[in-house]
């Protein structure tokens, strides 16, 4: 793998141990180029940074060590952990994102960051389950990396949770509780940012969105259809979780 170095100043503490990394976010720079991301990343102005980004024909940029702590993740939640960049590696991807054309992981990148987040799972001991995107920590503010990420293909490498299609078979009639029923099971799988006693229905459909991007990536209504509903049900169920 070829590997850079252009560090950012970004950065804060280093790592007292390596338990603490529990998280891999996958992020896209959402800029017009990679020079003109690198320079934002490393700008001190910006405050922001990432372990590691991936450009379009796979070469990697190492920006921050990743025995310190990166700033990517921003305001952020999963399950019981809060603002995430001190449990987390961040790895940004090139692509202009939705602002600027919205485009297709290139095969080098995906591979790359297959390679890169295999031997990081090894490496940390990171479940699974906790390879995440940075629209599920932060689903109110943050659509990376959007419903073009392949989430299925990392999956089969466990690294992100997917499910089974042959085994969405949970019998269940459009009733009244359903949007209930629907946020718990997302609340068991570690979204967070909403409130099931005081239910915001702008805030829900951002929500229901985010999990469509990933999981139901053609179907992006932010309404809790059949589909939406049984595979959220089925990952909430699913053993990877816990
Ligand atoms: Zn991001």
């Amino acid at each position: 793998m070829k590997q850079k170095f252009d560090l950012s100043p970004n950065f804060s503490m280093k790592r007292n141990s390596k338990k603490s990394v529990k998280f891999v976010i996958i992020h896209y720079t959402g800029m017009q180029s990679e020079i003109e991301s690198i320079n934002r990343l490393k700008d001190k102005n910006s405050l922001v940074s990432c372990h590691y980004l991936i450009n379009r024909s796979g070469k990697v940029t190492l920006m921050v060590p990743e025995n310190t702590v990166a700033w990517h993740a921003g305001k952020s939640k999963w399950k019981n952990f809060k603002n995430l960049n001190k449990y987390s590696i961040g790895i940004e991807l090139v692509n202009k994102g939705h602002k600027f054309g919205y485009q297709n992981f290139t095969n080098l990148q995906i591979k790359c960051l297959i390679y890169i987040c295999k031997r990081l799972k090894k490496k940390y001991n990171i479940k699974s389950s906790n390879f995440l995107g940075h629209s599920d920590i932060a689903p109110l503010r943050k659509i990376d990396p959007g419903e073009k990420f392949p989430w299925k293909s990392l999956s089969k490498h466990n690294l992100g949770i997917w499910y089974n299609e042959k085994k969405l078979d949970y019998n269940f009639k459009l009733k009244k509780q359903v949007n209930y029923l629907f946020f718990k099971n997302l609340y068991k799988i570690g979204y967070r940012y909403f409130n099931l006693r005081k239910r915001d229905k702008k805030k829900e459909t951002k929500i229901i969105k985010v999990f469509q991007q990933k999981y139901l990536p053609k179907n992006v209504s932010g309404k809790i259809d059949q589909k939406t509903f049984k595979i959220c049900h089925f990952l909430a169920s699913s053993k990877k979780i816990s």
